[in-house]
């Protein structure tokens, strides 16, 4: 029967051998747990995922041989012994009645370890390790290694495999001149610089036969410098067609590129229009990704005749039941990604296991769950921040009930400044997934309630858990109350007017933000993708190479900022690892001036006085019209102690507990871990 809601997204998509039963595929992430010790965590995570109803998985990428690891012993699929444990993850999947589709991944360049080899000897810059070149029976072997791993994946219960052709890994490193030199047979000309993938499609379906899946992740857009044109691209598709791939998917961008292309200030479906330029060309189905993650937006994407599937990685993380809510008109409940990369790419890059900011469940199924509880119990929770908000739900999912306090007319807490943030407008969709959950799991919501702890004693409650965020620091500086001094919460909050001429003070996660806010003059070009590409410069890869712009479009500030902060260094240093690159490209292209090793001096009608190092050196005026004190937060808490002696059961988490370094994503954590405890 037609769904009516996403007639395109739930047509089964039919390949001749098999079929899939709708029109999403869960891209490849590497969660970490890929090692090869792990397959009982993947099993059940993948499992979830199913059961969720997506129609095609894939995996992470495992590697063809140790050379091709991305870093020391990560996945690999080399041995019979190794394929044998991958069945446990394919056989959880097809109990599941799901597919799923094995990712060869061979790191090349990117390679984080001294055994990487390439087309060339080129360094990249984000492997500190330079490959060894490839002789050409090295390349042979490297491309009977890619065909024995496509056989034992067979042998490994898996219905496909993709390769991994796309963000500058190793097969791409051959199809471009920037880091393929070679004169040989695999270099030179495009012809012989594409030979590499097209040998190894070819090669593989010899093996796997016919009724198989091939899925190639092809660049279709490079964003690098000397990236491939065009009519290369296009050539190389129709090569993969006729080699016998059946499906292509669509990589966007290299790792090492300067444009961002999945963080969430990248405007939604920023990417789809490349993918609708290759249906022209070829009649494969065609795989398009990249800032999608609602239902609606994949829809549209497939009714938009921008591509047969669409990918969604990270959006599988965030709600592994994402495309059965969707099936079932429940879309409103589905927990949207809102592409922070915090707890998934950070994590990646930073080595530690990934999960999700909204989910900390993700990757996480086996020791995480939330239980029917074994008594009933009354709970308050003061404060609706997503500590409070986390602690609320899981409490009332396992069945206690729940008294939610705030004494704001909203719940959110500070994601309601988050989410005015230009390119941070998702965060509307977290507030929103929390409303409707509070809703449908009965939780007693009491707003403009600021609640003290005679109230609270007044009540009852078996366990209270105080979730009330923080306060801002108070920066003692000379002079701070002069009515030139605003707070990130007057300007954020309170509307409060600002001149044209600006200090902050900080240059924290909030100080970035506050920045971006005052810059943008609330127009975000997040929501103007032409505006957004012409300002990061990529164009048609028809008309440059690569897709980058010879020009790009100079923004127009609407003010002229100065972003302080007492520490030498790099401003925004603990940005995140994948996003604070961008955050400072953003401030840069804006003329932010960025100045460090500061003291604060004075406040007065001149301005900021401020002087540098330990000496006091250089006292000079900042001529501004507006000080913006970002200078951190302290724990709010003050419900503890009266709570305590009255001999109430108190629980503290969120930002009331440990204001340094808090974000959402610990807030989350630690309150949905607590109240799957009690
Ligand atoms: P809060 O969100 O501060 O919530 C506390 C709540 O308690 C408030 O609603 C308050 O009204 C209520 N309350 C306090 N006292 C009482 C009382 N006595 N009675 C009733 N109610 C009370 N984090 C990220 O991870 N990623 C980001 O990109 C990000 N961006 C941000 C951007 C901005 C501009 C800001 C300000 C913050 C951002 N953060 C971000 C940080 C994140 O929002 C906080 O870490 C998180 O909100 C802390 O959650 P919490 O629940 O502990 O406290
Ligand atoms: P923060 O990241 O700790 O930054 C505080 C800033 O204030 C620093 O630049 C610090 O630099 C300065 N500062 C500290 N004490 C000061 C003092 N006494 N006088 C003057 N300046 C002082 O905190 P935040 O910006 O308030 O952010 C709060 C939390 O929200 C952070 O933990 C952050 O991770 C999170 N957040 C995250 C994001 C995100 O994108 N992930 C965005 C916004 C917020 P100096 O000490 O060098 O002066
Ligand atoms: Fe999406 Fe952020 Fe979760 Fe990653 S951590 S899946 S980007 S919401």
């Amino acid at each position: 029967m037609t769904n009516t809601q996403y007639p395109h997204l739930f047509t089964p998509l039919d390949l001749g051998f098999t079929s899939l039963k709708n029109r999403v595929l869960m891209g490849s992430m590497h969660t970490g747990l890929e090692d090869g010790s792990n397959h009982d965590r993947l099993s059940a995570y993948f499992a979830e995922r199913a059961r969720g109803e997506v129609g095609l998985i894939v995996t992470g990428g495992y590697a063809p041989n140790r050379a091709g690891w991305v870093y020391p012993f990560a996945g690999k699929l080399s041995t019979r012994r190794e394929a044998r444990k991958h069945s446990q993850m394919t056989a959880a999947v097809h109990a599941e009645g799901g597919k799923i589709a094995m990712q060869i991944l061979h790191a090349g360049r990117y390679a984080y370890h001294p055994f990487a080899v390439a087309p060339s000897r080129v360094r990249s810059p984000i492997s500190p390790f330079t490959p060894r070149e490839l002789s050409a029976s090295g390349v042979e072997s490297q491309i009977r290694d890619f065909v024995r791993c496509a056989q034992l994946a067979r042998e490994a219960g898996y219905d496909g495999i993709e390769i991994m052709g796309s963000e500058g890994y190793f097969i791409n490193e051959f199809l471009v001149t920037h880091t393929n030199h070679r004169k040989d047979e695999w270099g030179g000309d495009y012809s012989n610089r594409m030979r590499l993938p097209v040998e190894i499609v070819e090669r593989s379906r010899e093996a796997v036969g016919k009724d198989f899946i091939i899925i190639y992740r092809l660049s279709m857009i490079d964003l690098i410098p000397d990236g491939s044109s065009w009519e290369e691209t296009v050539a190389l598709a129709k090569a993969l067609e006729a080699a016998g791939v059946t499906m292509i998917n669509t990589g966007i961008g290299w790792h090492e590129a300067r444009i961002p292309t999945i963080a969430t200030s990248v405007p939604r479906r920023a990417f789809t229009w490349v993918t609708k330029k290759m249906k022209q060309e070829v009649t494969v189905p065609l795989v398009t990704t990249n800032r999608i993650n609602l239902p609606s937006v994949a829809e549209q994407v497939l009714a938009d005749g921008c591509s047969d599937m669409v990918s969604m990685a990270r959006p599988l993380l965030a709600d592994a039941e994402f495309v059965r809510k969707a099936r079932e008109g429940r879309a409103d409940e589905i927990n949207v990604c809102i592409a922070c990369n915090q707890a998934c790419l950070d994590h990646t890059f930073s080595k530690k296991t990934s999960s999700c900011l909204v989910n900390p469940r993700a990757c996480h199924e086996t020791e995480l769950n939330y239980v029917a509880a074994p008594k009933r119990r009354k709970f308050a929770v003061v404060g609706s921040g997503p500590a409070g908000l986390s602690a609320a739900l899981v409490l009332a999912e396992r069945g206690h009930d729940v008294d939610m306090f705030d004494a704001a007319a909203e719940i959110g807490g500070q994601l309601n400044m988050a989410k005015v943030i230009p390119g941070k407008e998702e965060f509307h969709e977290m507030i929103r997934y929390y409303t409707r959950q509070v809703e449908l799991l009965g939780i007693n919501l009491h707003l403009n309630t600021r609640v003290d702890a005679d109230d609270l004693a007044a009540n009852d409650y078996d366990d209270v858990i105080i979730a009330t965020g923080v306060t801002p620091r108070d920066p003692k500086i000379d002079g701070q109350d002069h009515p030139k001094v605003l707070s990130y919460i007057d300007v954020l909050r309170n509307n409060a007017a600002v001149g044209e001429r600006v200090a902050i003070i900080g240059a924290g996660g909030i100080g970035f933000d506050v920045a971006e806010f005052l810059l943008h003059d609330g127009h975000s070009p997040t929501l103007d993708l032409d505006q957004w590409l012409a300002e990061w410069g990529v164009a048609d890869p028809a008309d440059a190479r690569g897709g980058l712009s010879h020009s790009r479009k100079q923004p127009q500030p609407s003010r002229e900022l100065t972003l302080l902060q007492r520490k030498a260094g790099k401003h925004g240093a603990n940005l995140g690892k994948t996003t604070g690159w961008i955050h400072r490209a953003i401030l840069k292209m804006n003329n932010v001036k960025m100045i460090g090793g500061v003291n604060y001096e004075r406040i007065g009608d001149e301005g900021l006085l401020i002087s540098y190092g330990d000496k006091r050196e250089d006292p000079t005026w900042l001529d501004v019209d507006n000080i913006v004190m970002c200078a951190g937060q302290i724990p709010l808490r003050d419900l503890q102690e009266p709570l305590q002696a009255a001999g109430i059961s108190t629980h503290v988490i969120g930002g009331a507990d440990v204001a340094t370094e808090l974000d959402a994503k610990r807030a989350i954590n630690q309150a949905s871990r607590l109240a799957a405890t009690l």
